[in-house]
């Protein structure tokens, strides 16, 4: 598989270098050439592996023959040792041995070792990646804008890897307190993970990265990386469980449609989804849900794009005013707005409404949702108030609601109790360095770490 930016159908790269290079030379993110058609009896035989497995079959697709079948098997092995169930509120799951019990499924995401669905992606990519730099003995300088799971995420995927240091850059006060204190406490005192805090939003720390990225003369002397969904190696891996999963849901349910949806921010999640459909997955639609960051819905709607400042929510790892994927999805439909629109249908959701409905929702069925899977929630139900036919309906839940303890316990006034991975992480000092949102004050810290 070759890539190109999507500025230049002409500038091309291997998977290697597109992953190393994050984003292409004219400053295009990179894009899979063609995106493989597996065929139905194929698709049939990887329902039926490992999720593990199945990934693996897929990533191989997309990733030359850089790596061999039995490498990308036991790299997925080892990314992918946690599981991924389908619920209903009521704690049932899918199973396709069964006779139907619902029409809904939560398709959890978030059991891996951060607890978002950000591991997904960056454990396929931290492994990648380091097996690359071994080979060819290149260093790398990750840098990387969370607002609030990408930062943990690819930490994690990360520590302690030779050749790699890793600078998280989170908005200061823009994250939950659960998120800021696992985002500080990654590494120990000399570990390759370091976390800045910018006095500033998510997409001022988004547009630093993009500044260093875009300056020649910094990325070279730093050998840059980005580990946001800018990187194409971010996004195809998030293509692999809606392939794995909507062979699941199709299983049990073969007559029905399947609409999946994806509380969404930069996209990067959605813009995985859309490869896995145009793979051959057998999903029918998606439900885009926002948050008032929305001006994606807008261009559903109005078919105008007008990126904006964000603003803060409940909801905070999709307060994004210019996501990044953007460009992605018009290339994967060919700038054809028509098209697009009869995949995805958007809606948005402000912070009264999304706390109204978490809180009943967990009084009704003792199902606790983040507020980001809430808005995904919310976002079924409105579909599906329009199109009252038949369909299975998969909404993505994108975090553990404990990593927003702090709004939670206000809304549906209880405790939360920590899973045992959030717990650890009170119980270590943070380490952290404030920084102003400028080019120089992000160069100054990376200069005083690296030189
Ligand atoms: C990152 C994130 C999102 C948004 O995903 P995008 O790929 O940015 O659209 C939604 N929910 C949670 C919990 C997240 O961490």
């Amino acid at each position: 598989m070759t890539y190109h930016s999507h500025l230049d159908p002409g500038m091309a790269a291997r998977f290697g270098d597109a992953l190393l290079a994050s984003l292409a030379p004219d400053g295009g993110l990179w894009m899979p050439d063609v995106i493989p058609h597996i065929p139905a009896s194929r698709m049939a035989t990887l329902g039926a592996m490992s999720f593990a497995d199945c990934a693996a079959e897929l990533a191989a697709h997309f990733t030359d023959s850089l790596f061999d079948p039995d490498a990308l098997r036991a790299l997925c092995r080892d990314a992918y040792s946690y599981d991924m169930p389908m619920v209903t509120s009521a704690g049932e799951r899918l199973d396709p041995a069964m006779p139907p019990q619902s029409d809904h499924f939560f398709l959890e995401l978030f059991h891996g070792p951060t607890l978002a669905f950000k591991d997904f992606a960056a454990r396929f990519m931290g492994r990648a990646a380091s097996r690359l730099m071994q080979a060819s003995g290149e260093r790398r300088t990750i840098l990387v804008a969370t607002s609030g799971d990408t930062g943990g995420a690819i930490g994690d995927a990360f520590l302690g890897q030779d050749g790699v240091d890793v600078f998280i850059l989170f908005p200061e006060g823009g994250v939950s307190t659960v998120q800021e204190q696992q985002l500080c406490t990654i590494g120990g005192a000399n570990s390759n993970v370091h976390t800045l805090s910018v006095t500033g939003t998510f997409d001022d720390c988004q547009a630093l990265v993009k500044g260093a990225f875009a300056d020649p003369a910094l990325s070279a002397r730093f050998d840059l990386m980005s580990a946001n969904s800018i990187n194409v190696g971010r996004v195809i891996p998030q293509s692999f469980y809606y392939v794995w999963a909507s062979l699941h849901a199709k299983a049990a349910y073969p007559e029905r449609d399947l609409v999946i949806s994806i509380p969404s921010g930069n996209l990067g999640n959605l813009t995985g989804g859309l490869i896995a459909q145009q793979m051959g997955a057998p999903i029918d639609r998606f439900i885009v849900a926002h948050n008032v960051n929305d001006p994606f819905v807008d261009y559903l709607v109005v078919g105008e794009y007008r990126p904006r400042p964000s603003v803060p929510t409940l909801s905070n790892a999709m307060d994004i005013g210019r996501p990044n994927n953007f460009p992605r999805i018009l290339s994967l439909f060919d700038q054809n707005l028509e098209v697009l629109r009869r995949v995805c249908w958007g809606v948005s959701f402000d912070d009264d409404t999304t706390a109204a409905h978490l809180r009943r929702h967990y009084r009704e069925t003792g199902y606790l949702m983040c507020p980001h899977t809430t808005v995904g929630h919310m976002g079924t139900l409105a579909f599906r108030h329009l199109h009252p036919d038949d369909a299975t309906f998969l909404t993505v839940a994108t975090a553990h609601p404990a990593k927003f303890a702090d709004s939670l316990e206000k809304i549906i006034d209880e405790t939360l109790s920590m899973p045992e991975r959030l717990a650890r992480a009170y119980q270590t000092e943070k380490r952290v360095t404030p920084i102003e949102p400028t080019l120089d004050a992000l160069v100054g810290h990376l200069a005083s770490v690296l030189e």
